[in-house]
């Protein structure tokens, strides 16, 4: 059977790029044999039938036009095809594999010209190359893999897990357990239960939160192996729209696929001018190896991180201060869902500066000198044993050369994407932090399915409604969907159910009343449209509300669920009550 060049939409003269098979190779029906560069976009030309590849009639460089045959393969099937099948318009929008889009995506229409093209050969080729594997790259080559596709992972440490696994979320809640039980247990001394004085070893603690990453790291390895997936160790650039490079311990390695799924994440803002040769000055993951307990810590930064690792170090014993240059604690949350924290910390903690820049940093030899700027009230210069800076994170997107793959990389790192993860070159995708915010984990892994099941050939697409925040402090916070901050600055109508935890009896049984759950509603449908909570457990709590959310639930459809009693959990219906006025849990007079 003649393979012939399809319908390339009107283009002449276009250039062969590559040829993915060579004579003799068995082919698939569908998978691409050649890449054909137009003066749009690159174009893949898969194989009309399964069999083998014969022959080629053409070489790299030659330029081909619609029709003309380009090779001979022998049909392992009856049924004979004239030309390869392609869409029609192949050149003016995505290349390859042409997956069936959903009717609301709008994919990119003209992917640019790689500005690169390569034309030696490749250690390794595969259907799905993932690059980075955090929690979006290893799931999007799991879940590739689970969809049949050959699947290459490249990290360039040697374990897998990324950011989260390894040095962000886990690490961390291993740390905010030991916190919790350590400030738990202090608290039963006005409950007339008391323990001897706290005793940390250090070495011990650091041990048992290693253990518990290498646990999930180990587990990951072992399930990357039972997918047989490839996974490769070094760091990786693109070398054209088709290739990577990877440099690891055994020399240069080059890479060859058919879709890319960028997944290199983010890393912590470093602020220029300070004396980061300086062990004592630290970010997230020198502060999770927990080298010591400093007696007196500067938190800079008064985020979600920055506010987690301040609850771990005050437990493990340190003076903590918190500067934040906003004028609220975790700026974008709601107000009454950070007072309660803010309440408890400020007993705690050696000083809480908002509105308040740290304007320098400079290495003493008993610490670090910290001058502040700010509202009266502004501490003098002080000296820190440790400083945490804790300002954000920035993306990795520049790192990784993809101006050679044609992928548009934004001048502050970020890549744009589509709703089904593409980015302007419609064969490589983006995914988790490189994307864009919120930077969490549990967004990389849901655009990490999403994009491993399009490049499979799937109709899927990024639809979540909305994406829960939650900071695990004490009491932990949590909210999701449309905050009362943002429905105040973007005028969005709304009317709210809060139920105080002052009022619940599980609450009040384990002695934290400060809470509260929190709902917010649309006016007119009475659907929920946003949630906070703050107390014990928020982080979990706040599902229901999601889920609420993403089903379009109205306030009757959480208020007659029947929760278990006693528990938190009801806290959540009886907001909803306390919108309708069915509560009985509390007594609000009605309004005249
Ligand atoms: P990452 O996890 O950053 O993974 C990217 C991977 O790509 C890395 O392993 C990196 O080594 C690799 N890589 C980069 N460039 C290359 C290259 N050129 N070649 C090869 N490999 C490369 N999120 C939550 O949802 N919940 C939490 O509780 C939470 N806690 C956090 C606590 C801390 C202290 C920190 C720092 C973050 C926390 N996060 C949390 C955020 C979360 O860790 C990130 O959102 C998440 O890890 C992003 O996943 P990702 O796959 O996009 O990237």
């Amino acid at each position: 059977m003649d393979i012939k060049v399809p319908d390339l939409g009107g283009a002449k003269g276009v250039r062969v790029l590559e040829l993915l098979a060579a004579a003799g190779d068995a082919i698939k029906k569908d998978a691409s044999i050649l890449v054909v560069e137009g003066d749009k976009a690159t174009m893949d030309i898969p194989a009309p039938a399964d069999g083998v590849l014969e022959a080629w009639s053409i070489k790299v460089g030659d330029t081909v036009d619609e029709g003309q045959v380009i090779a001979r393969i022998r049909a392992a099937s009856a049924a004979p095809a004239s030309a390869a099948q392609v869409p029609t318009s192949a050149l003016a929008t995505p290349a390859v594999p042409a997956p069936a889009a959903a009717a609301s995506v709008t994919a990119p229409t003209s992917a640019p010209v790689a500005a690169n093209s390569f034309a030696g050969s490749a250690d390794f080729s595969c259907d799905v190359l993932v690059i980075g594997a955090g929690p979006g790259g290893y799931t999007a080559a799991f879940r590739a893999a689970d969809l049949g596709q050959n699947v290459v992972l490249i990290e360039r440490y040697p374990t897998l897990g990324g950011v989260c696994l390894n040095v962000g979320c886990i690490p961390s809640k291993a740390l905010l357990h030991a916190a919790r039980v350590i400030d738990e247990a202090a608290s039963f001394d006005s409950l007339g239960i008391s323990f001897s004085k706290l005793k940390v070893d250090l070495d011990k603690l650091r041990a048992h939160k290693n253990g518990v990453v290498s646990k999930l790291t180990g587990g990951l390895a072992g399930m990357s192996r039972a997918r047989k997936v490839t996974t490769v160790t070094g760091v990786a650039e693109f070398v054209d729209a088709y290739h990577v490079k990877v440099k690891t311990g055994e020399g240069e390695k080059v890479v060859r696929f058919k879709n890319a799924i960028i997944a290199v994440g983010s890393q912590p803002v470093k602020l220029p001018g300070l004396p980061w040769d300086d062990k004592r000055l630290m970010d997230s993951t020198d502060a999770l190896e927990l080298n010591e307990i400093p007696k007196r810590l500067l938190v800079v930064g008064g985020g979600i991180i920055g506010l987690e690792m301040a609850c771990v170090y005050d437990a493990l014993g340190s003076k903590v201060t918190v500067v934040e240059l906003s004028d609220q604690l975790m700026p974008g949350a709601d107000l009454d869902l950070i007072k309660p924290l803010q309440n408890r910390i400020a007993k705690h903690y050696e000083g809480i500066y908002l509105s308040t820049k740290v304007s320098t940093i400079v290495a003493e030899k008993n610490g670090l000198r910290a001058s502040f700027e700010g509202p009266a009230g502004t501490p003098e210069p002080q000296l820190y044993d440790r400083v945490l800076v804790s300002v954000g994170r920035t993306p990795n997107g520049k790192k990784i050369a993809a101006e050679k793959a044609g992928v548009v990389v934004s001048e502050r790192g970020f890549i744009s994407v589509d709703k089904q993860q593409r980015t302007n070159v419609a064969h490589i995708f983006a995914i988790g932090d490189v994307v864009g915010q919120p930077m969490l984990a549990h967004k990389a892994t849901h655009e990490a399915k999403v994009a491993a099941e399009v490049a499979a050939g799937h109709k899927s697409e990024f639809v979540a409604r909305v994406i829960p925040s939650v900071a695990y402090t004490d009491p932990e916070i949590a909210w999701v969907g449309v905050t009362e901050t943002q429905a105040k600055k973007d005028g969005i109508a709304y009317e709210k159910g809060v139920f105080p935890y002052a009022a619940s009896g599980r609450a009040i049984g384990v002695n934290r009343t400060e809470g509260l759950s929190k709902l917010l509603f649309d006016p007119q449908t009475h659907r929920v449209i946003g949630g906070g909570i703050v107390g014990p457990n928020a982080g979990d709590l706040i599902s229901e509300v999601a889920l609420a959310i993403e089903m379009g639930c109205d306030a009757q459809d959480i208020s007659l669920t029947i929760h278990p009693h006693p528990t938190l959990s009801e806290s959540v219906a009886m907001a909803a009550e306390v919108f309708e006025g069915t509560i009985t849990d509390l007594y609000i007079p009605k309004r005249k």
